[in-house]
């Protein structure tokens, strides 16, 4: 069982922001911004290129109810997910990362290193 699904689970620990009984919201344990949090669907989905369209359509209500809890639905944020080995996805269940509380940078807005990719 993969380690997303243990916190779902509740077999190991997370930090919860909201839920319901498709979706959860938890703290990302390495948070990159002021607030960082993981959303996941509850039913194990590899990665974004697995995902349904139905699976989306609850997840994009969940996310923008996650943001407005969280008092960032108005200020700003931003949603990533990884996808698979070039993408830099570390955990096999699908997730996206909500960051916010400040104003985010974008790295590769202002420079070129893109281009050595
Ligand atoms: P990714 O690289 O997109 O797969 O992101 C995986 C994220 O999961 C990273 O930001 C980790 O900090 C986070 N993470 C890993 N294990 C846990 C955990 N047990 N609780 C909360 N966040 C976790």
């Amino acid at each position: 069982m993969c380690i997303f699904c243990k916190i779902v689970k509740s077999e190991i620990p997370s930090n919860k922001v909201d839920e319901n009984e498709d979706f959860l919201a938890f703290n990302d344990l390495y948070p990159k911004a002021p607030i960082h949090v993981l959303i996941i669907p509850k039913a194990h989905v590899e990665c974004f290129q697995d995902v349904t369209p139905s699976i989306m359509a609850g997840l994009t209500s969940f996310t923008q109810g996650v943001a407005s809890k969280l008092g960032v639905d108005k200020s700003g944020y931003r949603l990533i997910t990884n996808n698979g080995l070039d993408g830099g996805q570390e955990v096999n269940h699908l997730h996206f990362h909500l960051l916010g509380g400040g104003k985010l940078r974008w790295e590769h807005q202002h420079d070129e290193s893109h281009k050595n990719i």
